[in-house]
């Protein structure tokens, strides 16, 4: 009778433990887009400062234009629903930090987040920019970006990290900028340093008032002596009836 109790005893405990080690129920993964017109349909809910160039069967390129032309534009591969994933450029160049797994945020929702953000203007320190002429293999570049305005086309030159974020949630110089300014300051530092260093080779470097007016002196001195050998020869010319033209020949 006991061994029945404990082998029961035993038979809860077990199922016991056996429910408490199941895996948790699977939930059914929530994907947003399964085909291409679900994508177009909430495409068309971007803010209006966007625009979607016709699409193919495959891709979908949206842009976002102001007065001096586009400002980004999103780029969609949809291919495979399953790795559907919006890619972002500015200046043609691409935004890796903000790529975009769309089964997981809606176009339009990146779209509208996108439009808030600031572009990294890069380093524009005239200053600077000498310090960038040769670039120091990989860790910046200069960027020159086109613009229109008032139908004329304009250029402008910054430096940029080779890691610049492009795109960010605060109208400020980038963190990765930030570091190539201050490699820039560093060298700027250096050069005008050098200079300084070179102005010790200087011909007048560690003259002295007193060392200049014993130079002077030495130099009236020797003038003297030339004048009275110039003098001394036009008197023996005037002897041998020799005429000396003052001004050709009375320099120093
Ligand atoms: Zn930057």
């Amino acid at each position: 009778m006991h061994a029945l109790l404990f082998f029961f005893i035993f038979l809860r405990m077990f199922i016991f433990i056996f429910q408490t080690q199941r895996e948790p129920p699977v939930v059914p993964l929530r994907i947003n887009y399964s085909n291409m017109d679900d994508l177009k349909r909430d495409a068309q809910k971007m803010p209006q400062s966007w625009s979607m160039a016709q699409p193919t069967e495959t891709s979908l390129h949206l842009g976002l234009y102001e007065e001096k032309g586009c400002k980004m534009n999103i780029s969609i591969n949809a291919e495979d629903f399953d790795n559907l994933y919006a890619e972002v450029k500015v200046f043609s160049l691409p935004v890796p930090h903000l790529r975009t797994n769309l089964q997981e945020k809606r176009v339009h929702k990146l779209s509208e987040e996108l439009q808030g953000m600031f572009i990294c203007a890069g380093i524009l320190d005239e200053d600077l920019q000498p310090y960038a002429e040769l670039p120091d293999g990989s860790s910046f570049y200069k960027h020159v970006s086109y613009t229109i305005e008032e139908g004329k086309a304009f250029h402008r030159s910054t430096i940029r990290s080779a890691a610049c974020l492009l795109l960010q949630t605060t109208d400020t110089l980038c963190t990765k900028c930030q570091s190539v300014r201050s490699l820039l300051e560093k060298k700027k530092i250096a050069q005008e340093n050098r200079v300084a260093s070179t102005s010790l080779y200087d011909p007048l470097k560690g003259f002295t008032v007193d060392n200049m007016k014993s130079v002077l002196k030495r130099e009236r001195q020797e003038k003297k002596m030339k004048e009275k050998e110039l003098e001394k020869f036009r008197s023996e010319m005037k002897k041998s009836n020799i005429e000396v033209d003052r001004e050709l020949n009375d320099s120093p």
